[in-house]
């Protein structure tokens, strides 16, 4: 592949290739924009087969931290990096050091914490070398497991998107089928039985089903059926790439938010969801409760501020509603362009207000 190309694109700031022979490390630093603020995202631990494979991938994810982070309001670019390796084959002290100490050489430029293959100790691992960490446990006083207020987040969300089909932001006798009552699940499926709803949920692993049909009074179905079930909301809390050609002409709701990431196999997914007359919160739209608690994190974290912060899902999620409606263009589209406007109006002011203390006083 050609780097550079790939990196003008889209627009990508940095990418740094850290590597160390003896911790056996080869990582990928990917800076992907910084003008609302130091480079925020987590790093992944994943045996690529190629190092092509590892660079597109650290490049997609860096972007898509870009959007997300602008779309819920907060001050914090996209960046992302990727670990060459297996996690559970790969890890040790000297590697998450060794890697600790290249994100320290950015000097806040790129923020980082957990991601798909890094756990809770390998973060308090990095941070023996860089203070640039975030989502630290909750015993060390850190945001702790984001879960639940990704949970909180995603049902703010959801009563959104029941005003805008239905009227009333209350899901109250709504069905809403869950894919997946793990972390997010389970506990976005206690706020609508809290709430009144009625639930349908899955899962590949029995006990967690059984753990929702207990506690939530949820009624169960097996992993396959779920796209089936007639419903209010389908609530995908599992796995990427699940709205697809397949799955989508199953659906019988209204609406689709949840938690997964990447839910939309292809772009074009989410024109046919609008086609079908569904309403399809975008999926960093609304599972950005994660990132928000860990961004709270990084100021001495508070559990209330972290909460109300994703509370503000409700009204971002109206916001892409009415750029959808305004230029005539699907959800996905729309919550694009709100994280675009953003970078670009904010953009625009750090240009045109100079600091004072970029002036040296002169006697
Ligand atoms: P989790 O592992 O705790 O829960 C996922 C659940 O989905 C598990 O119980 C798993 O058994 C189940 N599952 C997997 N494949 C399935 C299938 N084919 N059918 C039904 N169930 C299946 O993870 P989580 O932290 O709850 O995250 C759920 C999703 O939300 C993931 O895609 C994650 O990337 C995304 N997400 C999570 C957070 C967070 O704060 N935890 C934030 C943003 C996005």
């Amino acid at each position: 592949m050609n780097l550079f190309d790939a990196m003008r694109k889209h627009d990508y700031e940095q990418v740094l290739f850290c590597s160390d022979t003896s911790a056996g490390l080869r990582a990928i630093i990917v800076i992907h924009d910084t003008t609302l603020g130091p480079a925020l995202g987590g790093t992944r631990m994943w045996p690529y087969n190629t190092e092509e494979e590892a660079i597109i991938d650290a490049l997609r994810l860096a972007r898509g931290m870009t959007y997300k982070n602008a779309a819920a309001g907060l001050n914090f670019g996209g960046g992302k990096a990727v670990i060459i390796g297996d996690p559970r084959k790969d890890k040790s002290e000297e590697l998450f050091r060794v890697f600790g100490r290249f994100v320290d050489t950015l000097g806040g430029r790129f923020i980082t914490g957990e991601d798909v293959g890094i756990t809770v100790d390998d973060v308090e691992t990095i941070r023996c070398e860089t203070r640039w960490v975030g989502g630290s446990s909750s015993a060390s006083g850190g945001s702790g497991d984001p879960g639940p207020v990704t949970a909180y987040g995603v049902w703010r969300g959801l009563a959104a998107c029941a005003k805008v089909v239905f009227g009333s932001d209350s899901l109250k006798g709504l069905t809403v089928a869950i894919q997946g009552v793990g972390s997010v699940g389970y506990h976005l499926g206690k706020h609508l039985s809290d709430e009144g709803a009625k639930l349908i949920v899955t899962d590949i692993f029995p006990d967690k089903v059984q753990r929702a049909v207990r506690d939530l009074g949820a009624q169960a179905v097996e992993p396959d059926a779920i796209f089936d079930v007639e419903c209010d909301i389908f609530a995908p809390c599992a796995l990427g790439a699940i709205l697809n050609d397949d799955t989508i002409p199953r659906l019988k709701c209204k609406i689709v938010g949840g938690s997964a990431n990447n839910q939309l196999k292809e772009d074009r997914h989410g024109d046919v969801l609008q086609d079908m007359g569904i309403l399809y919160a975008p999926d960093y739209i609304i599972n950005a409760g994660g990132v928000i608690n860990v961004a709270d994190g990084l100021f001495g974290y508070n559990r209330e501020r972290a909460l109300r912060k994703a509370a503000g899902i409700y009204d971002t999620i109206l916001k892409v509603v009415e750029i959808s409606k305004r230029d005539g263009i699907p959800t996905h589209k729309a919550a694009d362009r709100l994280a675009e406007e953003r970078i670009a109006t904010v953009g625009k002011i750090t240009r045109r207000i100079r600091p004072g203390r970029t002036w040296e006083m002169v006697e």
